[in-house]
């Protein structure tokens, strides 16, 4: 993530890394064999989308409040799902060169949170009717919505057990939260070496421009911050791979990637920012790489989890996690 971050301003390359590997990791962790078998190899080798869908036009952070629905089919196997997404990337790849979205949906209807189910869902079937959104940056990848009108699915695509979607999904969203910090890191510090390539050869009253402290001091706490986000994005990620092996505690594992991501988009973006400024007018251009990742940058504020997100995970353990009684 980080290095694809450096070589494509347009942020699309890391985003089609990212999510398939993060959504597609949670398929390989809950997936049925059959699921795997199908799916994974196409996700492996790039030929198919994996994405998520648990946005919808009305609720995103808060996952209980949404209104698609899962029940198991009356007549034959597997599960009849209606609804609608919005916000949601590669719906354009996925309806087109194949794939789907792990998808989450309420079954049953009176237990909130405790009720909902986790699946993959292809966006190639009948009943799916998608739409395209027009974006500020990440060119060279969709987001969008879909109605989904009775699409039937088949049992094997259920990830976990049902009902209990809602634990399962925060693993998906973890591991892409880490890879974006990565992402936000390498998209930051490559901004600050094009930054530093120009102050040292530009010249403004008789000496290079990165000879100003003025200069210096934004590019120390830029770079400095930087660094701060890379270290932690690769320490909750190994923390990750620890829980696995039971050497890390799941809440443990919320937490430290909630503070590699929480300053993640904003300090890269006020990285690119600053390192678009001491290009002087060529930063404003479109030739600029930097202007293209601002805008790219600016969507990890929102996806896969908000900033505000962020704390309020970390602020729960820090209170004492669910032990405490005020929650
Ligand atoms: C480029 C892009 C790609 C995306 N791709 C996907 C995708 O592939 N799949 C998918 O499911 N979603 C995707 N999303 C949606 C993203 O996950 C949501 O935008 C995010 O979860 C926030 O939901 P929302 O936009 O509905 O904002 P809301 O949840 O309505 O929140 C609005 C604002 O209020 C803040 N807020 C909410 N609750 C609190 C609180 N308790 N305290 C303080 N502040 C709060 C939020 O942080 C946010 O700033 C994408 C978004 C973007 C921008």
């Amino acid at each position: 993530g980080e290095e694809l971050a450096r070589v494509d301003p347009t942020g699309s390359t890391c985003v089609y890394y990212l999510v398939p590997a993060a959504w597609g990791r949670l398929i390989w962790l809950y997936g049925t064999v059959e699921a795997k078998e199908e799916l994974l190899p196409r996700f492996t080798r790039g030929e198919w989308w994996c994405g998520v869908a648990t946005t919808e036009a009305d609720t995103g952070s808060d996952l209980g409040n949404m209104q698609t629905t899962i029940r198991p089919a009356e007549d034959e196997d597997g599960y009849i799902v209606n609804g609608a997404k919005q916000y949601i990337s590669g719906v354009r790849e996925a309806s087109t060169r194949g794939g789907g979205h792990v998808t989450l949906a309420r079954q049953d209807l009176e237990s909130g949170v405790r009720g909902m189910t986790l699946f993959f869902l292809p966006l190639t079937v009948d009943g799916i009717e998608i739409t395209i959104d027009r974006e500020m940056g990440r060119e060279g990848i969709s987001t969008g919505g879909f109605r989904i009108d009775d699409v039937r699915i088949p049992s094997y695509y259920v990830l976990g057990e049902p009902n209990r979607g809602f634990y399962i999904v925060h693993e998906g969203y973890e591991a892409a939260r880490g890879i974006i910090a990565c992402v936000c890191a390498g998209a930051g510090l490559k901004a600050l070496e094009n930054a530093v390539a120009y102050v040292k050869e530009r010249r403004a009253f008789g000496r290079p421009l990165g000879r100003y402290q003025g200069i210096q001091f934004p590019l120390a706490e830029h770079w400095a911050r930087l660094q701060m986000v890379r270290d932690w994005s690769y320490k909750a990620l190994r923390l990750m791979d620890q829980e696995r092996e039971g050497k890390a505690g799941r809440f443990e594992v919320s937490q430290a990637i909630a503070v590699a991501k929480l300053f993640s988009p904003m300090w890269a973006f006020d990285a690119i920012n600053f390192a678009m400024q001491v290009q002087g007018a060529f930063g404003y251009s479109q030739e600029c790489d930097e202007q293209r990742a601002l805008r790219a940058i600016r969507s990890f504020g929102w996806a896969e989890g908000t900033s505000e997100i962020m704390r309020l995970i970390i602020a729960r353990e820090v209170l004492g996690g669910s032990s405490w009684k005020g929650y």
